[in-house]
């Protein structure tokens, strides 16, 4: 059994879980890469020229309940997502790879997402 922590996060179901339903096409959105373990698509509110999300099929709600068993399904996500950023032609210019979680973070679906950001560039620390 996976461990999935009772919190304010654990809001979504696959049911009702809008990336569950891109991730299975029952909702449309412009696929960047799709695979077995992980769909990328583009973001819907642009934050920056190129907004990719990269998603686990796996409706796992947030990084906060992640499992050890699903350490190898987070690399991929971070491998896609480097993937994606080459294909956008972003490696020399650069780009910022971004996973939120909680109200702090604005985390606002609950389904892990890493976000890909490139195209301009980011204030660091984070505003
Ligand atoms: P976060 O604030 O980290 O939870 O990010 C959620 C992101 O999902 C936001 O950047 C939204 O613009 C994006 N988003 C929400 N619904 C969709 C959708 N149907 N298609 C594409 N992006 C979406």
């Amino acid at each position: 059994m996976p461990r999935q922590a009772a919190g304010y996060w654990e809001r979504t179901s696959v049911a009702d879980c809008v990336f569950c339903r891109i991730a299975s096409g029952e909702i449309p959105a412009t696929l960047v890469h799709s695979d077995n373990q992980c769909v990328a698509f583009r973001d819907l509110n642009p934050q920056a020229p190129t907004h990719v999300l990269v998603i686990p099929r796996e409706h796992i709600t947030s990084v906060a309940v992640a499992t050890p068993e699903q350490e190898p399904l987070l690399g991929h996500l971070v491998r896609i997502a480097a993937d994606v950023a080459r294909r956008e032609g972003l490696e020399a210019s650069g780009y910022r790879l971004v996973f939120n979680h909680g109200p702090d973070a604005g985390q606002s679906v609950f389904h892990i997402h890493l976000h890909l950001l490139g195209g301009r560039r980011f204030a660091w620390p984070p505003g």
